[in-house]
């Protein structure tokens, strides 16, 4: 008997499905989301935050909402708007500025307890993560090991999270968001599609506000009326991108788990035609990487968790030193610490034959996670030097100290043999 099961949630609909047999030969994909994180783990640092209207992010005028509590939303709040609008909305909201060390660490327990459990998985944010438990129900009953694993990551870290289950990523991200709040969902195999077809097409993963006007300017409005067009249709109005809303909307997708790994990285380095103990010239030099570096975090929407810099010296001794970091992409908070770095590494004095620097411990990601110490000023000028790049190349935008390096070694393939970045983890 497979049904789709709505856990301890009285308010939303049960669906109620007949028996189907399965062939055994689908997947069982997990996808795990934590509730309103950053909100969450401010209650957990204070509870007397709890049942109170939060607002996170930068605290001066010009900051941005980086997340809401679900009281705020009724009000209009929503994360990415200016913090002044959002308190003009929700006058009685407590405002708090984010830290990202410590949102950095409590996404570390979680992936751990995860990684504990799961054999496959991915950690498609700071905050969200999917697995393949295909073939565990012969041992275990995959729901009732997803069941359980919530429940740990619940007790050991005191953080809410949802989940969803089913036959591939997308069904169970959607799944998840009907869940939220702090629930969980399961989507029986062959139960997609009736699953998806009453939920408005602003729920298909990326159907983003663009596409959304399209297709309600097309009379589109639920899920069920994608399903009943013709692909071709589709993908006349919206290009190769309705081939795939089309197919989403049918419950169809084979994107696999791409396993996480901390040693994933992207890095570059430098050898000098003759070595060098100008430290300007190398500081500077270490400036521009970092920039160009984390441009390319950027523009893969991804953040790093742990920064390293290699030195070797004339003698080829070679040394290199990592920090973890809370996760980032933004040069202004990776800069400082590349040269923190650097200066507790050179200490020997000696001409030195080549820099470099990696980046690790990756995850996708956007700016999201730095809004609590950006105004929306300095967000606008990275998105306006990042534009640049990608228009006129890499390097038209430098900062002024990095100017003096010409050239920056050659990028090496970012990801260590990994495919591109820009092509790594699309946003679904
Ligand atoms: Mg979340």
């Amino acid at each position: 008997m497979y049904k789709i099961i709505w856990n301890k949630s009285k308010k939303k609909e049960i669906f109620h499905i007949l028996a189907i047999y399965s062939d055994g030969m689908h997947k069982t994909i997990l996808h795990l989301d934590l509730d309103t994180f950053f909100v969450s783990v401010e209650r957990l640092i204070n509870s007397e935050l709890r049942l109170k209207p939060i607002l996170v992010g930068g605290t001066s005028d010009r900051g941005v909402v980086a997340a809401c509590s679900y009281e705020t939303r009724g009000f209009g709040v929503h994360s990415g708007m200016p913090m002044k609008m959002a308190r003009e909305l929700c006058p009685e909201a407590v405002v708090i500025r984010g830290n990202a060390g410590t949102y950095s660490k409590h996404s570390d327990l979680v992936t751990d307890i995860i990684k504990e459990n799961v054999p496959v998985f991915e950690k498609s944010s700071i905050d969200e993560f999917y697995a393949d438990l295909s073939g565990m129900d012969r041992f275990f009953g995959c729901y009732q090991y997803a069941s359980e694993l919530r429940s740990r990551i619940m007790r050991e870290t005191g953080l809410p999270i949802s989940f969803g289950l089913s036959v591939n990523k997308v069904v169970s991200k959607v799944a998840t968001n009907e869940a939220k709040p702090n629930n969980q969902l399961k989507v029986d195999f062959g139960y997609e599609k009736p699953f998806l077809a009453p939920l408005s097409i602003k729920k298909i993963p990326m159907v983003g506000d663009k596409t959304y006007q399209t297709l309600r300017n097309l009379g589109l409005k639920k899920v069920k009326t994608v399903q009943d067009m013709p692909v071709d249709v589709m993908q006349r109005v919206l290009g190769a991108n309705g081939r795939v809303i089309w197919k989403r909307a049918n419950g169809m997708d084979e994107t696999p788990v791409i396993p996480f790994s901390d040693r994933k990285s992207i890095s570059t380095e430098r050898t000098f035609d003759r070595d060098t103990i100008d430290v300007v010239k190398l500081k500077g030099i270490l400036i521009a990487m970092t920039e160009n570096l984390a441009y390319q975090l950027r523009r893969g929407e991804k953040l790093t968790a742990c920064i390293a810099v290699k030195i070797r010296y004339s003698d080829f001794n070679t040394y290199s030193k990592q920090m973890r970091i809370p996760y980032t992409s933004a040069d202004h908070i990776l800069i400082p610490r590349i040269l923190d770095l650097f200066r507790t590494l050179y200490n020997r004095r000696l001409l030195v034959r080549l820099i470099g620097i990696r980046f690790s411990h990756l995850v996708p990601g956007n700016y999201q996670i730095n809004l609590f110490e950006d105004t929306e000023e300095a967000l606008n000028l990275y998105a306006a030097m990042d534009h640049i790049r990608q228009r006129f190349g890499d390097k038209k935008v430098l900062r002024a100290s990095g100017m003096g390096a010409k050239t920056i070694g050659r990028m090496q393939n970012p990801f260590n043999g990994q495919p591109p970045i820009v092509l790594a983890h699309r946003k679904q």
